[in-house]
């Protein structure tokens, strides 16, 4: 017996990150719609768990669409939803991300500040490409004049087809660094994605959990904290000759569609 007993059969539980394993930049991994929809033959429930906060809920489940993921808006959690459930409805803060935190902050009721805003309650910092002197000035402002700092995620790069792009992390280091704080994380491993995870997991009672990713500091340590064995692809920031230290790894496959062939026949 593994600790990954059971994580193929009927009414289990998969939690599966996207970049780096159904998608690298929008282009498929292989044939996840065809994972996807061997998982769910055997009764697999599967949920997907992003630290990418820039797109919304319907733009996610038209690019899994495109990669042939049959998926509804509910079968998705992003570090957005994670970071909006830090701030009250009524808060107001200065956002730095894209469409998909503006979703959330919307849906939690939080008011979003022009930058600028003398005042605000928080800064909340997301994926973006519009990141630039000025911002970066205006947010430190506001976090030294005693906002907080939030961030949807702290993963400092993230795969494309041409290498490492600069993450989330490596902004809100920016943000940390000029406003001399320290910020809160939501996304994965952090208590917050933990805790909505959790919630989400919840109507399933005790049924075996895995987590599939491709990064060990998040997805291997959301893992952890989850109480669930944690299978590695090797499809997005690792390869088949990294060591991982730190991180236990239950299962490990080239790709997500080959950890899905791997599994023995359904009980
Ligand atoms: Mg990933």
């Amino acid at each position: 017996m593994t600790d990954a007993d059971g994580v193929g059969d009927r009414g289990s539980r998969w939690i599966v990150d996207l970049d780096g394993v159904v998608w690298l930049a929008g282009e498929a991994i292989g044939d996840p719609g065809a994972a996807v929809a061997a998982l769910r033959d055997r009764a697999v429930d599967v949920l997907f768990v992003t630290n990418n906060s820039a797109p919304t809920r319907d733009q996610l489940v038209r690019r899994l669409g495109q990669v042939g993921v049959d998926a509804r808006a509910s079968d998705l959690v992003t570090s957005a939803h994670a970071a909006a459930g830090l701030l009250q409805p009524g808060d107001r803060v200065m956002m730095l991300g894209e469409k998909g935190l503006r979703e959330a902050l919307d849906e939690r009721g939080v008011t979003v500040s022009p930058p600028g805003t003398a005042r605000v309650d928080a800064v909340v910092v997301g994926w973006t490409h519009v990141f630039d002197f000025d911002v970066l000035a205006t947010a430190a402002e506001a976090v030294r004049a005693g906002a907080r700092l939030i961030g949807t995620n702290e993963d400092p790069v993230h795969p494309t087809p041409k290498g490492l792009e600069p993450g989330t992390g490596a902004l809100l280091a920016a943000v940390a660094a000029a406003g001399r704080t320290s910020p809160v994380v939501a996304g994965k491993p952090h208590p917050p994605m933990v805790d909505l995870v959790r919630a989400r997991l919840a109507p399933g009672g005790a049924a075996p959990v895995l987590v599939v990713g491709d990064q060990p500091a998040t997805d291997g340590r959301l893992a952890e904290r989850l109480g669930a064995p944690f299978a590695l692809v090797d499809s997005g920031v690792t390869s088949p000759d990294t060591d991982v230290v730190g991180v236990a790894v239950a299962l490990r496959a080239a790709t997500f569609g080959a950890l899905v062939a791997g599994l023995p026949s359904a009980r």
